[in-house]
């Protein structure tokens, strides 16, 4: 026992008997507590709700809960970008806890067999505040952790007997702490409910997201982030049979908890989740009742894309469930509804955890039995379903095929490897996924195609088939193809840790068709070597280089051989990348020494962020090419860009963004001396608009005159958006844009209705939409004939410089590793990129 936590348990027994009545708001009844366990006030210093707890000091009282109950163990699931511990708890009886691992193994064992299950305990997973800015679910994560540790009596025990309970009190910690930082640093002594106030209103980048600004709560099927991966990994060992997602929505609405809309369902989820979570519903009902707190449910949220947390646990034989709690944002909320004040919203949240774990109790037969049926009938769906498997193949792409074959083993699919050729599919990097397993459901979210819809509204996107985001050549195959296929298990793939290296007293040739190539050239260039484009492909010491190959000459550069080995090798080691040393510059179709290598420049880059431009796409771009890539790049305000010295950049990244105060004379200006910009959707009509770039865009208004019900008023518009969804388009691989690239049709994702005319220059449009081009996801019969061979990127020149503007985000939510090439590849070829 340190001496901090001595002093705490001194505090304990003085506050102890005070502190527990002020807790008794939050539980609607008096609790008698166990006094040897600390009370949150014990630890944080004040009551819960006058002020938002950060995540430090949520860590400290869990911690302490855990030393101090013999119902309480806590593990240290991962770490956050931001090095912030991700926890979780499990909470059950003494006698429980002795016997865990046996728990978790007979738990898992009921996937296959129902051998006494009614009598094992059941397994719920309280989860919170995936919004940072959501923050009643962390705070009352306190509350339900120390009612489940300290409160006494028969009805406790039994339910800690018949219940393992994780708790996760931050789905969140970076944005957590963010949120509470802004809020607490913002909070007036007597309170100032005006909608107004600064501690309303938090600065750009807000604290929805994670360190990089992504939404965790689309991450659960791509699993792209420490939190999720941290998350994920201890959901498949336990198997949750209920998993809660507390979060918070407009201040003037009241409690929402699910069902949600019930056209809106993900049609892989067993019809039988929805009616569970109907009856685990009648719980949270009845308990907000009884303290006079209004809620609604099946009006608004949908149950559709599984990269979300109360979707993903449908697909996985457990309940998601999604609480939305009107917010006080800070500490207390002017509303149409009276003031909202942060205690009363964490005290809804309190009352439906405890609800769901009142309902867990009584429905607990019913929600084992499922989760055995659910898996259980994963056969019978495979043998019904015409599809019998999906063959796929990263094509000459290690890391991309690593990192697609990483998402399928953190779902626990099994992958087969193919051990002899099945045309196109080469046995040395083709795969099989079969659909008769276990996890048939979550396989085929995520293989899936779909163009067919029940409703034309979703919440989210309405497509994310995986080997399309990732570029992978991957086919649907049938039983009679199957037979034909020969395959062995490999289990969990691990990363191959060395490729073959040979040093050079001549030169280097980097191959372009790893997804880690950039991160190889950027490092080699920022040592300080010349680097060489080639623009044709050659043949040498039979060997075959394709266009994108680049060349690293040994001979006049600022670094010694040996200095220059040490950086090849510190390359293929690091990245994986094929690198091979050369002895001769004799190859067939050019010589080394041809013309058509282009000396390369090292990008400097600046991305412009800040106040008005979305934070999330710009954080898909800082986490690209910072945590991905290693490449530097700086952040800057549109402030700050309108006045620094802009000769430090050679690069400036735009995305989607109001830039009315970005002074059109120095970006212009930037171009024409020679400057690169790459500008992403609605960057791109700025651009335009200003006159910086040819651009013209597809007038997409609708025809705003015809007489429409009003009744369908949000309807009619609604299905007018294009949510998210993947539409093919055709590229020209001859173009350095598309240096990489396998095959021509190339899947992107599109999540707004910005459409680009074809440029008049034909070497202007090197990406184009195909004349037929949705492949999965939803868009109207309006749309999907304007975007119909449209452009998806194009090039254009002034002065010296060059702008590449890419209609769609190709680096969206960290998973479209099959366009971020492009980005990639604009990044470093687009200076040399020629139109005429
Ligand atoms: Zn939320």
């Amino acid at each position: 026992m340190n001496k901090h936590f001595f002093s705490a348990l001194l505090l304990v027994a003085s506050f102890t008997a005070k502190a527990q009545q002020n807790v008794n708001y939050f539980y609607n009844q008096d609790v008698k507590f166990d006094t040897s366990i600390p009370t949150p006030k014990n630890v944080l210093g004040f009551e819960v709700g006058e002020w938002h707890v950060s995540h430090d000091k949520l860590v400290e009282y869990m911690k302490a809960l855990a030393k101090t109950s013999n119902r309480v163990s806590l593990e240290i699931a991962g770490y956050t970008y931001e090095h912030r511990p991700i926890l979780l708890l499990t909470i059950t009886n003494p006698e429980n806890h002795t016997n865990i691992e046996n728990i978790k193994k007979e738990h898992l064992a009921i996937k296959t067999s129902t051998d006494d299950i009614a009598n094992k305990p059941v397994v719920v997973w309280l989860g919170h505040s995936i919004h940072g800015n959501e923050a009643s679910g962390s705070n009352a994560s306190l509350l339900v952790a120390y009612y489940l540790a300290a409160a006494q009596g028969e009805a406790i025990e039994k339910m800690l007997t018949n219940t393992i309970i994780l708790l996760d009190p931050s789905y969140n910690p970076d944005g957590l702490n963010r949120f509470a930082s802004w809020v607490n640093s913002h909070k007036s002594k007597n309170l100032d409910p005006s909608s107004l106030s600064l501690e309303h209103n938090e600065a750009w980048p807000r604290a929805r997201t994670n360190h990089y600004w992504f939404d965790l709560n689309r991450d659960w099927l791509p699993v792209q982030h420490p939190e999720s991966q941290a998350r994920v990994a201890n959901f498949y060992k336990w198997q949750p049979n209920i998993l809660t997602d507390q979060h918070e929505m407009s201040s003037n609405s009241t409690y929402f908890f699910q069902p949600g809309i019930p056209s809106r369902n993900n049609p892989l989820t067993p019809e039988k989740a929805f009616d569970l979570t109907r009856k685990i519903a009648r719980y949270h009902a009845k308990a907000m009742d009884a303290i006079g707190s209004q809620y609604y449910s099946e009006e608004s949220f949908d149950d559709y894309y599984p990269g979300k947390g109360s979707t993903f646990p449908d697909l996985n034989g457990s309940v998601g469930i999604l609480f939305e709690q009107g917010s006080a944002r800070g500490h207390l909320m002017g509303t149409e509804n009276g003031s909202l004040s942060f205690k009363f919203a964490i005290r809804n949240q309190v009352t439906t955890s405890l609800s769901t774990l009142e309902a867990a109790q009584e429905l607990r037969g019913e929600l084992l039995t499922y989760q055995n049926e659910f898996f259980a009938k994963a056969k019978e769906l495979a043998s019904n379903d015409v599809i019998k498997g999906y063959v796929f193949a990263g094509k000459g792409d290690l890391n991309k095929t690593n990192s697609f074959l990483q998402v399928l083993a953190r779902h626990k699919i099994e992958v087969e490897k193919l051990t002899d050729n099945y045309k196109p599919f080469s046995k040395d990097e083709s795969y099989i996924v079969k659909l008769n397993q276990e996890q048939y459901r979550l396989t085929k979210a995520i293989f899936d195609k779909r163009t067919s819809f029940k409703d034309s509204l979703f919440y989210d996107v309405s497509a994310w088939t995986l080997p399309l985001a990732f570029g992978m050549q991957y086919q649907e195959v049938s039983a009679k193809e199957l037979v034909k296929i020969k395959s062995e298990s490999i289990g969990i793939i691990k990363r191959e840790e060395k490729i073959a290296f040979e040093a050079s007293e001549y030169g280097y040739l980097l191959s372009w068709t790893d997804y880690m190539a950039p991160a190889a050239l950027n490092k080699i260039q920022k040592a300080g070597l010349r680097t060489k484009l080639t623009t044709h492909a050659f043949q040498l010491n039979g060997n075959k280089y394709a266009k994108g190959t680049i060349f690293i000459p040994v001979q006049n550069q600022s670094l010694s051989k040996d200095k220059i080995v040490e950086v090849m090798k510190f390359i293929s080691s690091t990245y994986l990348v094929p690198v091979k040393g050369i002895n001769s510059g004799d190859a067939d179709g050019v010589k080394l020494g041809s013309p058509s290598f282009y000396n390369l420049k090292s990008p400097k880059i600046a991305v412009v962020g800040g106040d008005g431009v979305s934070s999330y796409e710009v954080g898909e771009v800082w986490h690209l090419l910072d945590y991905r890539m290693n490449i530097p790049m700086s952040l800057i305000a549109i402030d700050q860009l309108n006045s620094v010295d802009l000769s430090k950049f050679n690069t400036i990244i735009m995305v989607s963004g109001n830039y009315s105060k970005l002074k059109v004379d120095r970006i212009s200006e930037f171009v024409k001396t020679g400057g690169l910009i790459i500008a992403t959707k609605s960057a791109g009509k700025w651009l335009s608009k200003n006159e910086i770039t040819t651009v013209t865009y597809v007038n997409n208004k609708i025809d705003s005159t015809q007489q429409r019900p009003y009744e369908l008023m949000d309807r009619y518009k609604g299905a007018q958006v294009i949510g998210g969804a993947i539409f093919e388009t055709k590229a020209d691989l001859s173009n350095p844009l598309f240096y990489g690239y396998a095959a021509t049709s190339i899947p992107v994702f599109r999540n707004s209705t910005i459409m680009m005319e074809r440029n008049k220059n034909a070497y202007a449009n090197p990406l184009m939409y195909t004349g037929s081009p949705l492949i999965s996801g939803y868009i109207s019969s309006i749309n999907i004939k304007k975007l119909a061979n449209t452009a998806a990127v194009q090039i254009d020149k002034a002065g010296r410089g060059t702008v590449i503007t890419f209609t769609d985000n190709p680096n969206f939510r960290a998973f479209w590793y099959g366009t971020n090439r492009m980005f990639l590849n604009a990044i470093f070829f687009g200076r040399e990129v020629r139109i005429k």
